[in-house]
């Protein structure tokens, strides 16, 4: 049983080689968080592959990526805990540097991750409904009109449908989410 549950569970990841996360690709709530057999996909990840949830306690994302259930992404907390992260993040009041913005809902790991779905075939409106933002915005995101990183490439190699001509993705545009995201 427990086995077959992970099974089911790995064969819905996607694993993001840029960010590290897990996507889970399965259904995906309201929320942008993961469901399998009807309970958070998070949640079950991290009872399946680290260990038992306590009571009163909650599984919270490093990484900001509902959909993510990498358990090495995955911390336990309390509800206070999760708020102090979301506020540390700036995700409740969008404060932090880099997306105090119209793109607040977005991170440099959802956009990462937005970009990787795409690149596999998640149209605008299905990763409109997990990352809580409007398709305008993943259009932009996944067009490279917004969230440009330092070197000025705007997808990784491989995505589909950039643009004819483009010269995107040379040898000279380096994808650098992580030195980008660092200014916090
Ligand atoms: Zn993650």
């Amino acid at each position: 049983m427990r086995r077959a549950v992970t099974e089911r569970l790995m064969a819905r990841t996607y694993m993001c080689p840029m960010s590290g996360c897990w996507l889970f690709c399965g259904a995906i709530n309201s929320k942008g968080y993961g469901v399998l057999t009807r309970r958070l996909a998070h949640r079950v990840a991290y009872e399946l592959l680290v260990g038992p949830m306590p009571a009163g306690m909650c599984v919270c994302h490093r990484c900001d990526v509902r959909c993510c259930v990498n358990p090495a992404h995955l911390f336990l907390g309390t509800h206070q805990d999760n708020m102090d992260d979301m506020t540390a993040k700036g995700r409740r009041n969008g404060v932090s540097a880099g997306t105090n913005n119209r793109h607040a809902k977005l991170t440099w790991e959802s956009v990462n991750a937005i970009r990787e779905g795409y690149a596999n075939g998640d149209s605008y409106a299905a990763l409109a409904r997990r990352y809580g933002v409007g398709p305008t915005a993943i259009s932009r995101v996944c067009r490279g009109q917004s969230w440009v990183a330092l070197g000025g490439s705007m997808a990784p190699a491989g995505a589909r449908g950039i643009r004819r001509g483009s010269k995107g993705g040379g040898a000279g545009a380096v994808y650098q989410p992580s030195i980008a995201g660092a200014s916090k």
